[in-house]
């Protein structure tokens, strides 16, 4: 079997919906909102507007510090799906925000290696511009 010379497809950007509208346009102002629970004090991602821990109706949203660190990661190396074909190594990993919120993301800007990688390690928000509507928050170490 060969491998196939043909590029990579493209990545299918993700499509907002009405809870997530306001998320998707203030990460193209390159700014991270969550939403938050009036009634337990709880701020959570994805963006919905019936809190996970209570169910109450009763959110609004927060603007994040872009602060946090790693919860969980991985490091992939190789596509699962075509799109993918060309982007390995990537680091898919969950971020646990100082708002407490936790926001499954990639790690970028920082080498491959589970030696430099670290649980606990602080990282910071950058946002990749992926066409005129979306833009992707990663995060990358503190420096
Ligand atoms: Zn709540």
């Amino acid at each position: 079997m060969t491998q196939s010379a043909q590029p990579a497809p493209p990545i299918t950007p993700p499509v907002p919906q009405p809870e997530s509208d306001y998320y998707w346009e203030k990460c193209k102002a390159h700014e991270l909102w969550l939403r938050h629970c009036k009634s337990c004090d709880t701020s959570y991602f994805y963006p919905r507007d019936i809190c996970p821990e209570c169910f109450s109706r009763d959110t609004d949203w927060i603007q994040s510090s872009g602060k946090g660190i790693v919860h969980t990661f991985c490091i992939v190396h190789r596509g699962p799906i075509p799109a993918f074909r060309d982007k390995v190594p990537y680091m898919p990993a969950i971020i646990e925000l100082e708002e407490g919120a936790r926001i499954v993301t990639n790690l970028v800007e920082v080498e491959p290696d589970p030696t430099v990688i670290k649980i606990g390690m602080a990282v910071e928000v950058v946002f990749e511009d992926m066409d005129d509507k979306i833009s992707l928050p990663k995060f990358r170490p503190v420096s």
